[in-house]
């Protein structure tokens, strides 16, 4: 008898019947998309449950992170992490800007304040760190960098949709911060992407920047580019807002399986749970260390034969790509830690489906595999 395969994540979808009558509505209205209904309600629906002030919907979370650094007017040099999905440093060469990589933080996987202070010269206007996994970065050690040094700070916070850092969203640090809502992710509109920012008078600016431009219908203030998300994937996200809080108690369940089963594993580590943050399982990183009998590829390969479709999130470097490996800041010998994470790295099959038979399949193959 074969078993199904097992993907890395699956998207979370709402009851079909549910999403009718959205739909209904908009064929009635006419109203397909340009800041329409169902986009003013979204926008104030993600406000509310993210506790964030101001929130701008886009069309995906790559033209957000581009459209960012437009709106503060991003020049120069701006430091980033090489471990992290490749729209991190695109949305900076979209915007001619130069990536300045700096080493991530072991016990995080997220940038470190003491290295990126080294990394600042005078052409330095801004850094872009990630919330690897939804983890939060030391937000307060980026924030004092950023006050000394008069830098803006833009989160690609992809993976951080509903995470609290010390009892209150991790989404209003920085000066903006960028969500992913792609089908892979925790919170999904099909594609889709947001972002948070404090006031009313950015949330004008970015609904600008999205919209070619136009202040007015006669009023072009910058070449703005079309990142406006529709009305149909804005009912979507408004839909999938119902189900989000089951979706993640899903999750995390799943989480506490893998981490009671895999606990003690020799060579396999986990990232370290912290008290202060109240996490969203987004993704569920294990790392194959020295002490495993197989590399982490051999345990890859070995996984994908029987249908279990793990993925090395982050491998290969976004420093070793072709468009950055010829950086200085690129050399692999500055960037030791992330070098070793992307090298060991192995995420698990998580997304609210699946079933406790399918992580213990999981669990039983890293087991067998480690004797
Ligand atoms: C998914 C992701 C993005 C890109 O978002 P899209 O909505 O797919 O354009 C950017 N950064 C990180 C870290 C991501 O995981």
């Amino acid at each position: 008898m074969s078993k199904k395969p097992i993907y890395v994540t699956q998207p979370a979808l709402p009851p079909l019947q549910e999403f009718i009558p959205y739909l209904e509505e908009i064929w009635e209205s006419r109203i397909l998309t340009n800041n329409g209904p169902f986009h003013q309600k979204l926008e104030a629906a993600l406000c509310q449950y993210l506790q964030v002030n101001n929130l701008a919907l886009f069309t995906n979370g790559t033209v957000a992170l581009v459209t960012a650094l437009q709106a503060l007017r991003i020049t120069g040099e701006v430091i980033t992490t090489p471990y992290s999905f490749v729209a991190t440093s695109h949305s900076l060469l979209w915007n001619n800007l130069k990536p300045v990589f700096v080493d991530i933080e072991a016990h995080t996987l997220n940038l470190d304040p003491a290295r990126i202070e080294e990394a600042i010269t005078p052409n330095t206007t801004a850094i872009m760190p990630v919330h690897c996994y939804g983890n939060p970065c030391d937000v307060e050690g980026i924030k004092r960098l950023a006050d000394i040094y008069g830098l803006k700070v833009i989160y690609d916070a992809a993976h951080a949709f509903a995470v609290q850092y010390k009892g209150k969203s991790l989404l209003n640090w920085g000066d903006l911060s960028v969500l992913s809502l792609h089908a892979t992710k925790v919170f999904n509109t099909f594609e889709g992407g947001a972002i948070v920012c404090p006031d009313k008078a950015m949330k004008e600016r970015l609904g600008y920047l999205k919209n070619f431009g136009f202040a007015d219908e006669v009023t072009v203030t910058a070449p703005g580019i079309n990142g406006k998300m529709s009305e149909m994937n804005a009912a979507l996200g408004l839909l999938q807002l119902k189900h989000i809080d089951a979706m993640l108690a899903k999750r995390k369940e799943i989480e506490a399986r893998y981490r009671s089963r895999l606990a003690g594993i020799e060579g396999v580590t986990m990232m370290p749970l912290r008290e202060d943050t109240e996490r969203n399982a987004s993704y569920f990183p294990i790392f194959i260390g020295k002490g495993y009998p197989i590399g982490r590829d051999a345990l890859f390969q070995t996984m994908r034969e029987k249908d279990i479709y793990a993925r090395r999130y982050f491998y290969p470097l976004i420093s070793s790509m072709p468009m950055y490996r010829g950086l200085p800041s690129a050399d692999p010998k500055r960037l030791p830690i992330a070098v070793q994470a992307s090298q060991e790295v192995l995420c698990l099959p998580i997304y609210p489906d699946l079933s406790h038979d399918d992580v213990d399949r999981v669990c039983d193959m890293i087991i067998a595999c480690s004797k």
